[in-house]
């Protein structure tokens, strides 16, 4: 497999071609960004850990019976991943109510769901992954009914085995956001699955361990996403 040239360089990863067309390298870089790019730090290790955190993850949903874009590590830094057509979706599942929820809704950070929510985001920064529904995923053609179905019913299995994971580590998860694509006609989970992308706090002291600690200017960022993956069985040295 050789790495050939940049496709595409997004806010924390870049994506580059590899001479088998159904393949791709990933690079997690150590750019943190927050508020739809607006604010960008570089982040010590974040690359590394990210790229290792997100191949442990997909890695056990996988094993789980769910279709993952992930094939292997080809260093600190870089995944080589299957290339999907992706869906311009964001799917997100929450547990406990946080971040835009309580914002739109007016909802106390921290009240149980219960059944979880599932909510859909256009990716589209310029408009700020503004919330959409299922019909307008199907008029718009972003995807198709069924399509979107199956990506729905892979967000709540990935629900079920990352809860309980997380829950052995002593934290609850959240909320997280997914992205699926088509691999030759099949619902594939895509991007990653990393502490930029989800919510996890502390079961016992509810302290916020992901993203949320740079959003909010908490600080130790890198070390708390390590602190999650220790907790996990993620050996970073590794
Ligand atoms: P919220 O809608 O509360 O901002 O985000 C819900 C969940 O999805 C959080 O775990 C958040 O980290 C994740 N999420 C939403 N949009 C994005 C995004 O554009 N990028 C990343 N990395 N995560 C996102």
């Amino acid at each position: 497999m050789e790495k050939r040239q940049e496709l595409y360089a997004g806010k924390a990863k870049s994506v580059f071609r590899t001479d088998d067309p159904d393949k791709m390298v990933l690079v997690f870089r150590d750019d943190t960004s927050a508020f739809d790019g607006k604010r960008i730090e570089q982040l010590s290790r974040k690359g590394m850990v990210n790229n290792k955190f997100n191949a442990f993850i997909m890695t056990k949903l996988q094993e789980a019976g769910i279709p993952t874009h992930f094939e292997k590590c080809l260093s600190d830094t870089e995944s080589l991943v299957k290339s999907l057509d992706m869906m311009p979706i964001e799917c997100v599942v929450r547990n406990v109510a946080a971040g835009s929820l309580c914002r739109r809704l007016g909802v106390t950070e921290g009240q149980e769901l219960s059944p979880p929510t599932f909510e859909l985001f256009l990716k589209n920064d310029a408009l700020g992954d503004p919330m959409i529904n299922e019909s307008h995923v199907e008029s718009f053609g972003w995807a198709k009914a069924d399509h979107l179905a199956k990506a729905k019913e892979l967000t709540y299995k990935v629900n079920t085995v990352l809860k309980e994971l997380f829950a052995n580590g002593g934290m609850i998860l959240v909320d997280y956001k997914l992205e699926f694509g088509l691999f030759h006609g099949e619902v594939v989970l895509g991007d990653e699955f990393s502490p930029d992308g989800c919510r996890l706090w502390d079961s016992k002291t509810r302290e916020k361990l992901d993203k949320d600690r740079f959003r909010q200017g908490l600080g130790n960022v890198i070390e708390s996403y390590e602190e999650i993956g220790r907790r996990i069985g993620i050996d970073f040295s590794a």
